[in-house]
């Protein structure tokens, strides 16, 4: 393979970027607390028992812990109906202490997460799943969005990635990841390409990218030669391969290549959680009318 142009390539270190936000967090958080009022609440509900999800809650409740925000948990067994589940989120809507709703998924096979999704309070609906809020979005007047999509957004943002006319494939068209990052990146201005499973000759649009973000969960799909010399690389995916956590793009075979690159581990993840704590002070705020 030949050797492109050298770029200095910056590989993205997303938990720093995500402590530093985080700080700012706690000390708005602190501001609240100091003005008398109680702290931001997230409430969380897992339905069955899959330790990738109880891993994914656990480290979101201890990252609501560090910031000063309350969390609670709601178990329910992988048998859970989906009038349960239902029942659940309408007690945490109208509890009200809670500020975000989280209901994990994947939910378990024969539970119906658009319904759940559509359950949730808007107002509280701090994953950004809600149709209002993916209405609003698209309008682009969300106060609350889907957290991966916002954390690609905040490292672009971070690392002065120009927007402004900028060529962007998004490869996904996921609910979660793929469709909001793209209306994201149309509302900076940019002109998107959304990529997906049928598109033809993905390497090709990849090419003329100035930004890249792979949503796909196909290990190192996006391979040194499908990168334009100085574009941003997101890598969302996040598969495991024989045990070891892969993402979408060849992070070391796009070293001088890309300029900016978001590694699989200490990348995206660390950003998805903190916009999820940044969503929960987003929704205290606004429903205490602050
Ligand atoms: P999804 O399965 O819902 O969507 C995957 C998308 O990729 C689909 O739209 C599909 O059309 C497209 N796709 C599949 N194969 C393709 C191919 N060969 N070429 C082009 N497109 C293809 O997944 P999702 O929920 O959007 O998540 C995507 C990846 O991101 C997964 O690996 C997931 O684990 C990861 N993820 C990471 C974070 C994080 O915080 N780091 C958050 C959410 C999702």
């Amino acid at each position: 393979m030949s050797t492109p142009p050298s770029v200095e390539t910056v590989v993205v270190d997303g938990l720093a970027l995500a402590q530093e936000i985080r700080k700012e967090l706690s000390e708005a958080v602190g501001r609240h607390v100091a003005a008398g009022r109680r702290a931001p609440k997230l409430a969380v509900v897992l339905v069955g028992d899959d330790p990738a999800s109880a891993s994914y809650i656990k480290g979101k409740r201890r990252a609501c812990e560090r910031v000063g925000m309350d969390s609670s948990e709601t178990k329910l067994p992988e048998t859970a109906t989906q009038q349960e589940v239902l029942d659940t989120v309408a007690a945490l809507n109208a509890d009200d202490g809670v500020d975000g709703i989280l209901v994990q998924v994947p939910l378990p096979k024969g539970l119906d997460p658009k319904e759940v999704a559509l359950a949730i309070d808007p107002a509280k609906d701090v994953d950004g799943l809600n149709p209002t809020n993916a209405g609003l979005l698209l309008q682009g007047t969300a106060d609350l969005v889907a957290c991966t999509p916002l954390g690609c957004m905040e490292i672009l943002r971070r690392f002065d990635i120009p927007l402004e006319g900028a060529d962007a494939v998004v490869i996904g068209r996921s609910d979660i990841v793929g469709k909001p990052v793209a209306v994201l990146l149309q509302q900076a201005n940019a002109t998107v390409t959304q990529c997906h499973s049928r598109t033809k000759d993905l390497r090709e649009h990849c090419r003329r990218a100035d930004v890249i973000v792979a949503a796909v969960g196909v290990p190192k799909l996006v391979q040194r030669d499908w990168v334009k010399p100085g574009a941003a690389v997101i890598d969302v995916g996040v598969t495991v391969v024989d045990g070891v956590l892969t993402g979408d793009v060849d992070t070391e075979g796009v070293q001088g290549v890309a300029k900016i690159v978001t590694p699989h581990r200490r990348g995206v993840g660390p950003m998805t959680i903190t916009m999820l704590l940044r969503n929960t002070l987003t929704a205290y705020e606004r429903r205490k009318g602050l």
